[in-house]
């Protein structure tokens, strides 16, 4: 085979097969040699439903995989900043660089982002070759593995939700979801100089293991009463974590209907509110809480300009340890059993080996 890639082509219908070698036609495009793609939430629910908003088909299946490193294997003529051979960490969406907001530096939001994995027609990087633009390619320092390297797309997730937060040095931070991307945004908010970072999750092995990630500075962990009505956990968490007025800033990355709910009683009056994890796409919201404090509540979508920059950064200057987060490695033909590994809720992270020569 050329180029083996990982097609899905609907619900637990996954095939290695052949595709061709990608060639550049965009004078600025490269081609990476894909090291290893990293599996999350979002590949399972891909795994199970064939899709999220746009699914795939017999018709039309699709290479799966969105967070990956590589090494560059080709350039195009106009590429001035990457030569083949450079390790690179791949930022796996690409806007149109034309429409408003492209041009107001919000290209996260660009209407025509083509996002690797994306049905029906953006292939993934579970392949050998991968194709994408170079400026969308960031080297990977020396100290940085292959490994933890694909590990930057999901700490540019926690970068970005802390810019969204605007976290301030001395401010009080608690995080709803102890997965990868809320240790991320836990780490990330550490380094923005929030004064104390607390974790709220129900497995307690999730958060034993933000404690050894995130160290003496993140404060504390808790998990919620299942008995209690979110009024109720919120008063439990302002005990447990020592905050009486409440957190400043709240960044829920697990996406779950009641964490949101208790979020908003948890939180300060006047505070900061940031929605990350993606869950149902309807709930029910205890919007006076928002009146009555004043609060400033955000959204958070992917990553945007400066994100993969400074996680790079913060990696490779030994603050953020991301390297602990791999728990276990699968080879490319069994990048379903991956999918399966993450649905079972089995360690941290999972990642796929790149085609073997
Ligand atoms: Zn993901
Ligand atoms: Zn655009």
């Amino acid at each position: 085979m050329e180029n083996p890639s990982v097609l899905l082509y609907g619900p637990l219908k996954a095939k290695i097969e052949d595709r061709p070698v990608p060639e550049i036609r965009d004078p600025y495009d490269v081609v990476v040699r894909v090291a290893y793609t990293g599996v999350c939430g979002s590949d399972v629910h891909f795994w199970l439903n064939g899709g999220i908003r746009t699914y795939v088909s017999e018709e039309q299946p699709l290479t799966m995989g969105h967070e990956a490193s590589g090494t560059i294997f080709a350039i195009g003529t106009k590429v001035t900043t990457l030569v083949p051979g450079d390790r690179v960490a791949i930022e796996p969406g690409y806007p149109c660089r034309r429409c408003v907001d492209c041009k107001a530096g919000r290209y996260n939001l660009c209407p025509s982002m083509k996002f690797a994995a994306d049905p029906p027609f953006t292939h993934g990087t579970l392949c050998k070759y991968f194709l994408l633009p170079a400026d969308f390619c960031y080297k990977l320092h020396d100290n940085i593995s292959f490994g933890e390297g694909v590990l930057m797309e999901p700490l540019a997730v926690g970068v970005h939700s802390v810019r969204q937060a605007n976290i301030r040095p001395g401010q009080r931070v608690v995080i709803f979801g102890a997965g990868t991307v809320g240790l991320m945004c836990a780490a990330a908010a550490r380094e923005f100089g929030a004064s104390k970072v607390a974790m709220i999750d129900v497995f307690e092995r999730k958060l034993e293991f933000a404690l050894s990630f995130l160290g003496s500075l993140v404060g504390r962990v808790s998990t919620p009463n299942r008995e209690f009505t979110p009024e109720q956990n919120a008063e439990k968490f302002i005990k447990d974590f020592a905050m009486p007025e409440g957190p400043d800033i709240i960044i829920d990355a697990s996406g779950a209907e009641v964490s949101v709910q208790t979020a908003m009683h948890l939180i300060k009056r006047g505070g900061t509110y940031v929605q990350t994890g993606m869950g149902k796409r309807t709930i029910n919201f205890p919007i006076s809480e928002v009146c009555e404090k004043e609060l400033t509540v955000k959204g958070c979508f992917r990553y945007g300009a400066g994100d993969f920059d400074l996680s790079i950064s913060l990696v490779s200057q030994g603050k953020i340890k991301v390297k602990s987060l791999i728990t276990k490695v699968l080879p490319f033909e069994e990048a379903t059993e991956a999918w399966e590994t993450t649905k079972r809720g089995e360690g941290i992270k999972t990642l796929i080996e790149g085609v073997k020569d």
